[in-house]
């Protein structure tokens, strides 16, 4: 069973008048444990993507199947259970709570789940530690760096241990030192923890962490590759 399957997916905004035809029929499917990479210009689509995947916002026509089930058959219960326990999202602008320790933020996601309040803190320590930031755990956000802040931001979003982490532009925020360092944690992830990561980015050099790399362009699949295969077609060229 693939974890993440499209068919013919189709997203269309209309705002009166107004129809902005956004993904033109997307199909593709994605298994669990893999670490997959969506790449495309400004404006192809990849947000309102992933905003699909994660069950942030609904297609317009077409097939999404999650974990074995169409998404459009989820009840809200079912979607608010997912959203909370089986998707993590890291986005560019780190969302943390600023005047809250990186503990508190990190248990955030503890507080509205099914996990019995025993545990939180020695969970919210073990996804601070998975980040390396076991030295910051009483510091508020804006004493950190940028690059600390969306380490926080991946415990937060490892603390239930998902089965996928969405991640929208992890690095945009980011100088490229503290980028690759944020790369490194979000690969280490999923190669040693198995979690499966979806990353959307326009930088090459962050795309690269993944092994799989899929291309958008104007709403739809340019390409699909594997790294390996990318990096031998590329030598073959050369
Ligand atoms: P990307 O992430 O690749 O930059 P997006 O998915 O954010 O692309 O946006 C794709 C297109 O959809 C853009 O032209 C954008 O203006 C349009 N769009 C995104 N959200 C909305 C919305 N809520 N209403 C109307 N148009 C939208």
């Amino acid at each position: 069973m693939h974890l993440i399957e499209l068919k013919d997916l189709t997203k269309t905004y209309e705002d009166g008048e107004v129809v902005t035809p956004v993904l033109k029929g997307v199909t593709f499917t994605i298994e669990a444990g893999e670490f997959v990479a969506v790449m495309g210009p400004s404006g192809s689509g990849k947000s309102t993507l992933l905003h699909i995947l994660g069950f942030l916002d609904e297609p317009s026509g077409g097939e999404y199947t999650f974990d074995g089930k169409l998404a459009s058959s989820y009840s809200a219960d079912e979607v608010a259970r997912l959203r909370n326990q089986d998707i993590g999202f890291v986005f560019q602008a780190f969302n943390l709570l600023a005047r809250t320790t990186v503990l508190e933020n990190v248990k955030l996601p503890l507080l509205y789940s099914r996990v019995p309040s025993r545990e939180w803190e020695e969970r919210a320590r073990a996804a601070i530690a998975a980040v390396g930031l076991q030295h910051r755990t009483t510091y508020v956000p804006s004493a950190l760096s940028g690059g600390e802040r969306q380490r926080v931001a991946i415990a937060r979003a490892l603390v239930l241990s998902p089965k996928v982490i969405f991640a929208d532009e992890p690095t945009g925020n980011l100088d490229s030192v503290s980028g690759r360092a944020v790369m490194e944690i979000i690969e280490r992830l999923n190669k040693e923890g198995g979690h499966t990561v979806i990353l959307i980015t326009h930088e090459t050099e962050t795309a690269e962490h993944a092994e799989r790399i899929i291309h958008i362009r104007d709403g739809q699949v340019e390409s699909d590759d594997h790294v390996t295969q990318r990096l031998e077609a590329e030598a073959f060229r050369k």
